[in-house]
């Protein structure tokens, strides 16, 4: 049995019943949570001195698209509906080879758990099934605990997206899901969807019902910009072919333009919500969907999207989403014209939407989120004795609005550090940097992208 105790940090648990503790331990064995308190036994223990350190839950990213990790820094003037639907979907991601998507799932996990993030579901476009296997390889190979979801390939656009009439290549996916996930202590399957958005009523119900057959998360691009209505001239239809097959297993990417209504259908149905606000501000997907949620007595969770364009520290998604959601609420009152008083969204609010909501989102909460007896170890910890992060006077405060990746100092997914003294352990890291470099390097050049 292996026995690690993170011993004399700052505890910020997010579990009601642990709350937090000063100068307390975490006793973690064979890679599970088993005892949070003070002066822990250190016996048989490799011990973690966290004095000085926030010691949280990793972050849960609900929605990345892990693969676009080499081609980051082309998309930051881009819009959905102009630029990246023709040179993204329409383009580069056909010219994927099966090592491409290896390459951009390694460092974009490398990324993740490099920013605090130990938890992420990675929305693939896998253009065969040798895709689909290397971009679970670099999963694997980087110990991020990871939710690989099959999307539609990436290859043909106007077959697989707009009106498509095909469903997802079930044989595939069934054979990845026996080969190399269903096993993985490590790893989940779900189905990334086009939904009623981006293909016929039929096939979206035919690909919820695979999602259902095969037990596993159905999670959907709805609700971007105004498509269909600028494609197809008809208002916004929301969950439309797929309304009665709503539930805790679907889960809305975006979900911008859905109306109060659907929203609160969604939410009595259990769906989760991933709001992924700085792209969605950029691009032109609309007002991000966190207030409705909100009002619905839901609470959405955070997501990257497309680290084409932007960082995958999930930092900046609760901040940005936050304090965007805290504009609109204070901008409410005072054109009520009175003033604004207090705010709405907390930073507790906003880092248990990047930890244990991410969590439920991808129906992991019973192993993840919070730092609990019981819950598998995946864990930061954060310096305080830094001169930007110190005196740290509020803990939450401290992660969500003055720690960046350089005070992150360990990261553990299921009690393995894999993150120690601010650097990542994996020797891939540099092992495959070369071909990293290179990969981005022929994609955007064979795509044809000027920049
Ligand atoms: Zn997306």
């Amino acid at each position: 049995m292996t026995r690690t105790l993170i011993q004399n940090g700052t505890i910020v648990s997010l579990d009601p019943d642990v709350g937090e503790l000063e100068g307390g331990d975490v006793l973690i064995e064979d890679g599970e949570i088993v005892e949070i308190g003070h002066g822990l036994d250190p016996s048989n223990a490799e011990v973690i001195a966290a004095e000085n350190h926030i010691v949280a839950p990793g972050f849960v990213d609900s929605h990345i698209h892990m693969a676009q990790t080499q081609v980051r820094g082309i998309a930051g003037d881009w819009s959905l509906m102009g630029e990246y639907f023709e040179h993204m979907l329409g383009n580069i991601t056909g010219l994927y080879q099966p090592e491409d998507m290896y390459l951009g799932g390694l460092f974009g996990a490398f990324e993740k758990l490099h920013t605090g993030t130990t938890t992420a579901l990675d929305w693939s476009y896998p253009n065969t099934l040798e895709h689909g296997e290397r971009a679970v390889d670099a999963l694997a190979d980087a110990g991020l605990r990871a939710v690989y979801a099959w999307g539609p390939p990436g290859d043909d656009a106007a077959k697989w997206w707009y009106e498509s009439e095909v469903g997802l290549p079930e044989q595939q996916i069934r054979e990845l899901y026996d080969e190399q996930i269903r096993d993985d202590d490590l790893l989940s399957l779900a189905l990334g969807l086009r939904g009623p958005d981006f293909c016929t009523d039929e096939i979206a119900r035919s690909d919820m019902e695979l999602a259902r057959e095969l037990g596993v998360l159905a999670t959907i691009h709805m609700g971007a910009a105004c498509w269909p209505s600028s494609m197809y001239g008809e208002d916004y239809q929301g969950f439309g072919s797929i309304s009665d097959m709503l539930g805790p297993d679907v889960n809305v990417a975006h979900g911008n333009h859905f109306t109060q209504e659907d929203i609160q259908h969604a939410v009595d149905a259990g769906v989760s919500f991933s709001s992924t606000p700085e792209v969605e501000m950029q691009m032109g997907h609309g007002i991000p969907v966190t207030g409705k949620v909100l009002e619905a007595g839901g609470r959405p969770t955070w997501g990257v999207d497309v680290c084409s364009n932007i960082t995958g520290d999930m930092a900046n998604q609760m901040r940005i989403g936050m304090q965007t959601q805290r504009m609109f609420d204070n901008q409410e009152i005072l054109e009520a014209n009175e003033e604004v008083t207090a705010v709405s969204l907390t930073c507790r609010e906003t880092l248990e939407m990047a930890t244990i909501e991410g969590a439920k989102a991808l129906q992991m909460e019973d192993e993840i989120g919070t730092l609990t007896p019981g819950k598998r170890a995946d864990v930061i910890m954060i310096r305080t004795d830094d001169f930007r992060t110190a005196p740290a006077h509020s803990p939450v405060e401290t992660i969500v609005f003055q720690a960046d990746a350089s005070h992150i100092d360990t990261v553990l997914v299921d009690g393995e550090p894999v993150k120690r003294d601010g650097e990542l352990l994996n020797p891939k890291v540099s092992e495959e940097y070369d071909r990293f470099v290179q990969s981005g390097r022929r994609l955007v050049s064979e795509a044809g992208i000027d920049l």
